[in-house]
């Protein structure tokens, strides 16, 4: 049976090297299709999170399992771990490298090996998805910074992730560009996780919201009940 569950994170603590405890026992079940925020004030661990999703940090306590498959070091399960959890960054210019938007978003599935007309459906379906096609041949320095963001998510999509991760999708974004990404997301079928400290934003856009701080979800429930209780929001610096 297909697994219903995106991800699935069990007991999971992290100390980084310097001794600076980051999580302290997060426990986090995300069914697929569901879109939630994570919340919290800076330095609450939200990132630390977010990098052991997809197995660049671990050697902590606790397990994270997405679509069924559990992180490990086994090199192949990183991999498929990899594809499964996409990431975009805060800053799309990070993701965008190449002469073209095209080439940019197939670079990550010729690495998973795919060529030619399977290749150019995948970059089509993904540049579709972010409402990019027609600027499949320009070069990504001279699109919009709201285009870029959206062609970092299409490079992603292109990976056909299990969970899609966005740290903070509406930074640096005017309110045109904030609307269309909304819209483009709530379209997307997949899971979806934000990072953000842009409450409306998530609002918007997750049913579901976490808050994060001191590396503990201190509330989990429906993001309009969250952001309702004030007092919740001044405990843990969160500004609507
Ligand atoms: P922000 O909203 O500011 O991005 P965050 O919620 O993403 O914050 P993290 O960056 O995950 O928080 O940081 C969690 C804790 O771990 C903080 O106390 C931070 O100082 C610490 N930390 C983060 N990165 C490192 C590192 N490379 N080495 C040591 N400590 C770190």
């Amino acid at each position: 049976a297909p697994a219903v569950t995106s991800l699935d994170v069990r007991g999971v603590h992290y100390s980084y090297p310097d001794g600076q405890v980051a999580l302290r026992g997060v426990d986090l079940t995300v069914p697929r299709g569901e879109r939630i925020a994570l919340l919290g004030p800076n330095g609450a661990g939200k990132t630390t999170l977010v990098l052991h999703l997809n197995g660049i940090l671990a050697g902590g306590e606790g397990t994270v399992t997405v679509g069924g498959l559990t992180v490990s070091r086994d090199r192949a399960t990183l991999a498929e771990i990899r594809r499964r959890v996409g990431i975009v960054f805060q800053d799309p210019d990070d993701q965008l490298f190449l002469p073209t938007v095209a080439e940019d978003v197939a670079f990550g599935p010729a690495n998973l090996g795919l060529r030619g007309a399977e290749l150019d459906a995948r970059v089509t379906e993904a540049l579709d998805a972010v409402g990019m096609t027609e600027h499949r041949e320009r070069a990504p320095q001279h699109l919009s910074f709201g285009q870029r963001r959206r062609v970092a998510v299409a490079t992603v999509l292109a990976m056909r992730p299990e969970i899609l991760v966005l740290d903070e999708p509406s930074s640096n974004l005017d309110p045109a560009a904030r609307r269309e990404l909304a819209a483009i997301l709530r379209g997307l079928p997949v899971t979806l996780l934000m990072v953000t400290h842009d409450l409306p934003y998530a609002l918007e856009l997750c049913d579901r919201a976490l808050i994060l701080d001191t590396g503990r979800i201190v509330a989990d429930g429906a993001t309009a009940d969250l952001l309702a209780d004030t007092d919740l929001l001044a405990q843990h610096r969160l500004e609507l």
